[in-house]
Parts: structure tokens; sequence; C-alpha cells
């Protein structure tokens, strides 16, 4: 049975920085997702707080949400089958040393913080995020 899902993913500042944008979207066409919206942004440190909510008591909340608002990003709903499972597949562990290879964070991350791509982890959040970047 099919299970069409959308799911957010965030192409981070390092990556932008870099200009891998266009490379990472290829990545992701070519492992069957289509990106039904997008847009880039540079977001405020309180936004970024907002998003990044559930992390608040861990003891990188602070310097993640600082990063994520330090320059634009690109924001994106990508639609597949088992969106949400197969993004978070495809971009490996959240430490790029530990990420399988093939996978984005091997790939382009830098470092534990700047691993380059952010995937939602369930398809409630999903929802929750995708609301948040595309609501209006
Ligand atoms: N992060 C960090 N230090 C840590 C753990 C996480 O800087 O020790 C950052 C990292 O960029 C990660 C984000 O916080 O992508 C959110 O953490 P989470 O555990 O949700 O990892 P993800 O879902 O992004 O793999
Ligand atoms: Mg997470």
């Amino acid at each position: 049975m099919s299970n069409i899902q959308k799911t957010l993913s965030i192409i981070k500042p390092d990556a932008v920085e870099r200009n891998l944008q266009d490379q990472i979207k290829q990545d992701f066409i070519n492992n069957g997702f289509e990106i039904i919206k997008e847009k880039k942004i540079h977001i405020s440190k309180e936004e970024a707080e907002s998003f990044y909510k559930v992390h608040e008591s861990k003891p990188f909340y602070n310097d993640l949400c600082t990063y994520l608002s330090s320059g634009p990003i690109i924001v994106m709903s990508l639609q597949k089958d088992n969106a949400v499972m197969d993004n978070r597949k495809l971009m490996g562990a959240t430490n790029p040393t530990e990420a399988e290879e093939g996978t984005l964070r091997k790939k382009y991350g830098i470092s534990i913080d700047k691993n380059s791509v952010h995937g939602s982890d369930s398809s409630e959040n999903a929802k929750i995020e995708l609301d948040f970047f595309f609501k209006n």
C-alpha cells in the first residue's frame, strides 16, 4: 500500500554558504522526492528558537539557534512514498562522522552542528514544521 507523505527539509546555512543547494536538490530528485514548495529565507534568532523549541533544554540549543539564523537557508516541502523516513535515511546520522557512505550528511556535512540538512523526524512533526514555514 502506498503511503504518500510530505516532510520538511532545510538546507542549512553551511550548505547554502558553499552553494550546494542545487546539488542537494538534485540528490532529493534522484532519490524519488518531489520538491512541492521551496523558498530561500533568512530567519531571526527568535524564529529559530521557536522552530527548535523541542531542544530548549539541550546544552546545544543556543548555539543551534544562533547557527540556523546565521545566514540564508532553503526550506522545502518534499513529497514521496514514506517521505519522512526516507528523508531521514537519505540525510544520514546527525553527526557526519557517523553517517553512512552516500548520505547527504556524509557527503556535505562539516561537523555535528554544521551538518548541512534538517529533516522532520515523524509525520506529526512534519505537519507542524511544514506549517511553521509554509502557512499562508
Ligand atoms: N546538534 C548539535 N550538537 C549535538 C546534537 C545536535 O549541534 O550534540 C544540532 C545538529 O545540527 C542537529 C540539530 O542540533 O541537526 C538537531 O538535533 P537532533 O538531535 O534533532 O538531530 P537531527 O534530527 O537533526 O538529526
Ligand atoms: Mg531532529
